[in-house]
């Protein structure tokens, strides 16, 4: 397997070489597009930071997709640094056909004709590619394009036409984002067939993560879990919540899925905008004490699109959502067809030393110490819970650096990066898709090993030393599962390199 190959050659060549860790913690996920789509641009996103490559299959087929994962993994071999990819299910979204001519600019106040269609050859009539368009809307109902951008009014319907003045005018492009206020997507199943020739498009390409769209609730993840369990294969999921169904079944989703994201696009415009800063708080707060990695999208630089300096807002926002205790960072357009694509995860690299560096002395986010010792975490706190809290505790007591995790499933780093510590989580596993989903958790640094004999401490302790990211006295904390019958880990050890 090419890619498993390229892995363990990265894992040697770190041995060989001096390895060097990132300067920060917080992962950055990168959609990618016509703006960075080629081997060159991707390896330069790899060496300023990104480390999962997002395809969003709402646009482009699925030739054009194959390339681009053929193009990420050639750029991670150019760069020499390993790279995840996620497959972005489209869902049920309303989206716009190809326009005649774009871009179009809207002026308030102008009326415009939509008809249900894939694409048009008339300027004059804006395609909607959703046969059922008609049938959701109503005069005077809302149609937002493109995140809210751009806001209009239904007028006359009739057919597969729909009329409509615009309220908020703007620039429209093809396959833009249509969403109906108050309903209009709702029934409409999460997975779609879609979808399911997706996931298995992605498994036939050796990616086995996906963004689900628009879910509602735990049996939609259920839904794509069981179709690929049919072909004999086993996903991960990120379940993007971005409707209000999926709020209300937070916690049941939570409990389903490998990792969430706070897909702020669509909630902004299915939920009051002005609520999306606290929503975005609670479900990274529960995400967190569940051990499932979180990323915060859209719009996070997105002046950045056409601007080479984002604005300080952006630059705050960014900072909040690490100290909210996110796992990673999400650029959509920024980096799919902006102007400076490597330039914004550049920035978002930065943003994220500065934040993190000094993430201690301000004291905001959830403090799941607390919440463990003597908060709500208390009851049912599981063996799990208690070992990665008090790895924690001891690497803060002692000044410990790293804290090695050997893992099969990816649970024990993921559990101690929940505290989003100071010190790194170096994770060492055999299973290549475990190494892979680690792309998405705050501070693991995951080494793919070969052999089972690797995951004695002291084949590990060899690896890091060899790497030169320990000094010879240094103290290291270690976990481990001792207990006969492998039910996972059990133990800490605290040791003094040689
Ligand atoms: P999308 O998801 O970019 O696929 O729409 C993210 C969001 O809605 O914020
Ligand atoms: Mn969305």
């Amino acid at each position: 397997m090419m890619l498993e190959e390229a892995l363990q050659r990265i894992s040697e060549q770190a041995k060989r070489k001096r390895l060097s860790l990132p300067d920060h913690k917080t992962k950055i996920v990168c959609t990618i597009g016509p703006a960075s789509d080629s081997r060159e641009v991707l390896a330069d996103l790899i060496r300023a930071g990104m480390n999962v490559a997002r395809l969003n299959l709402s646009h482009g087929t699925f030739e054009e997709h194959r390339e681009n994962i053929r193009n990420i993994r050639m750029a991670a071999e150019d760069a020499d640094l390993p790279v995840t990819i996620l497959i972005d299910l489209p869902g049920p979204k309303i989206r716009l056909g190809d326009l005649a001519v774009e871009p179009v600019e809207l002026q308030k106040g102008e009326t415009v004709t939509f008809i249900t269609a894939g694409s048009s050859d008339d300027p004059s009539l804006i395609p909607v590619d959703f046969e059922q368009f008609p049938d959701l809307v109503s005069e005077g109902s809302t149609i937002f394009i493109n995140d809210g951008f751009l806001q209009l009014e239904v007028g006359e319907v009739s057919g597969r036409y729909v009329r409509a003045t615009v309220v908020a005018g703007g620039t429209l492009l093809s396959r833009k984002g249509v969403s109906l206020v108050g309903g209009g997507n709702v029934a409409l199943s999460a997975v779609t067939d879609r979808d399911l020739a997706c996931i298995d498009f992605g498994l036939t390409e050796g990616v086995d993560t996906f963004g689900i769209s628009f879910i509602e609730r735990a049996d939609d993840i259920r839904r794509a879990r069981d179709h690929a369990a049919r072909a004999g294969k086993s996903i991960r999921v990120i379940a993007k919540i971005e409707r209000q169904e999926a709020l209300a079944n937070i916690d049941e989703i939570l409990q389903e899925t490998d990792g969430v994201m706070i897909a702020r696009g669509d909630l902004g415009v299915q939920i009051p905008i002005e609520d999306v800063p606290i929503v975005q708080k609670r479900i990274i707060q529960k995400a967190n004490i569940l051990g499932r990695p979180a990323i915060t999208a859209t719009q996070m630089l997105v002046s950045m699109t056409d601007n080479i300096r984002p604005t300080r807002a952006e630059v705050t926002d960014v900072a909040n959502a690490i100290l909210d205790g996110t796992d990673a960072l999400m650029l959509s357009e920024e980096t799919s067809i902006g102007k400076y694509p490597i330039e914004a995860v550049a920035m978002m690299a930065k943003i994220a030393r500065s934040t993190e560096e000094k993430r201690s002395t301000v004291g905001v986010g959830c403090n799941l110490v607390d919440y463990f010792r003597k908060g709500k975490g208390r009851e049912g706190i599981t063996v799990n819970d208690v070992v990665s809290l008090n790895v924690i505790e001891s690497m803060d007591a002692l000044g410990i650096r790293y804290v090695l995790t050997p893992t099969r499933s990816g649970n024990t780093p993921r559990s101690i990066s929940r505290f989003k510590p100071e010190a790194w989580i170096l994770a060492f596993t055999r299973n290549l898709a475990t190494l892979k989903f680690l792309a998405f958790s705050y501070g693991v640094y995951p080494f793919l090993i070969r052999s089972e004999k690797e995951y004695w401490h002291g084949a590990i302790l060899d690896l890091i030393r060899d790497c030169g990211l320990i000094e010879p006295g240094e103290r290291v904390v270690l976990t481990e599962g001792i207990s006969p019958g492998r039910v996972g880990t059990d133990s800490l050890i605290i040791l003094t390199v040689e």
